[in-house]
């Protein structure tokens, strides 16, 4: 048995199944993170395993123990969420000593406790502080510092780093991840954040309307999706998409089937340069963003795509260009949106 195992897990909200029959697998000292639109269950199913929503059905095991009766405070687990929820008034090192002292750990245990948590969290001059005086990274990593003390079986971050501008973002996503590194402990992290979850995780789990469509590692998620949904979840931007008789170049796709194209499968010849070969189309938009260009195209055939390019273009929009795609690498769905094999 898995470390964490979920069985058929179910939460109702009332007449809604915001959880249907999740059945999922955690080994010790995995990262995983959960992804999905807004509404999808994430929070919710995360909040179940923490014990501070109740599970309708299935079951919830932990290390060999079935935990899904068990009160939260009995689990063994810690919580990190986008609000803080610091105490105001407690000190750094107050905080993060909270619930040791409530334990009434040895106070030489909880000082070495809390000043190794300190020091993996770069915290160490700030514990005389209270929360007002800390920038909104320094508060996060209080947060993180104060489960880290309880020394859980499984730590829970619900998007801890949204109210983080980009770049403490950037380098909290980097801390979180080191800090895993050196810990090894075991991470569930629910995220909005397409470049946390592919970054920080071991496995992703894309979740759709309180059910599992995929768990894989980024990598597999990205190369091949199960379906049209999570290859259009996964990669930013999203995979383009279009039926299959608008790009009757690619073949085996069955019947009423659509055909997808990551972007950086998609190069672009401008008129008169090469363009000869190519399908016919017209540029709708150019997206320089430095390092990338985005190109969107408007083909002939009707479909729309984004090329992805790193190089910049003298590309404008109405120009006429030739479309190539890397027909390899392009992935197959039925009319349902199920992924098909070629051949
Ligand atoms: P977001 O990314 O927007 O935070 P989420 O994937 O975390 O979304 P949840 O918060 O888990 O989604 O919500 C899942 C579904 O359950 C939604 O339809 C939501 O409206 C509903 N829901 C969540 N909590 C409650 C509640 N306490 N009472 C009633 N419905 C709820």
């Amino acid at each position: 048995m898995a470390f964490l195992e979920l069985r058929g897990v179910e939460k109702y909200f009332g007449s809604l199944r915001a959880i249907k029959g999740v059945d999922l697998s955690i080994e010790k000292g995995e990262f995983v993170v959960f992804v999905g639109p807004s509404g999808c269950g994430k929070s919710t199913l995360l909040r179940m395993i923490a014990g501070l929503t109740e599970i309708d059905g299935g079951s919830l095991q932990l290390d060999g123990r079935d935990i899904t009766r068990l009160p939260s405070s009995k689990r063994d687990l810690a919580m990190v969420f986008q609000s803080y929820a610091l105490y105001p008034h407690m000190s750094v090192f107050d905080n993060m000593s909270f619930a040791l002292r409530l334990a009434h750990v040895d106070k030489a245990v909880i000082k070495e406790k809390v000043t190794r948590a300190a020091e993996i969290l770069n915290l160490v001059p700030y514990l005389n502080r209270t929360p007002r005086e800390l920038s909104g990274g320094q508060r996060q990593r209080v947060a993180i510092g104060r489960a880290i003390v309880r020394a859980p079986k499984v730590f829970l971050f619900d998007e801890p780093l949204s109210n983080l501008d980009a770049a403490l973002r950037g380098q909290t996503r980097v801390e979180i991840h080191n800090l895993h590194r050196s810990l090894g402990a075991t991470t569930i992290y629910v995220t909005h954040d397409q470049v946390e979850a592919m970054t920080l995780a071991d496995r992703i789990v894309v979740l759709r309307d309180g059910q599992i469509e995929q768990v894989g590692t980024p990598l597999e998620l990205y190369d091949r999706p199960a379906n049209q949904f999570v290859a259009q979840f996964i990669g930013s931007p999203q995979m383009n998409v279009v039926e299959a008789r608008q790009l009757p170049v690619i073949a085996d796709v069955p019947a009423g089937g659509f055909v997808g194209l990551r972007p950086e499968d998609v190069s672009l010849q401008p008129a008169g340069q090469g363009a000869e070969g190519g399908l016919p189309g017209t540029v709708d938009l150019v997206e320089s963003l430095g390092a990338e260009t985005l190109i969107h195209v408007r083909m002939d055939s009707g479909a729309q795509l984004i090329a992805r390019q790193s190089l910049r273009t003298a590309l404008r929009h109405g120009d006429k260009v030739g479309v190539f795609v890397a027909a390899a690498n392009a992935h197959r769905f039925d009319a349902q949106g199920r992924a098909a094999r070629a051949g």
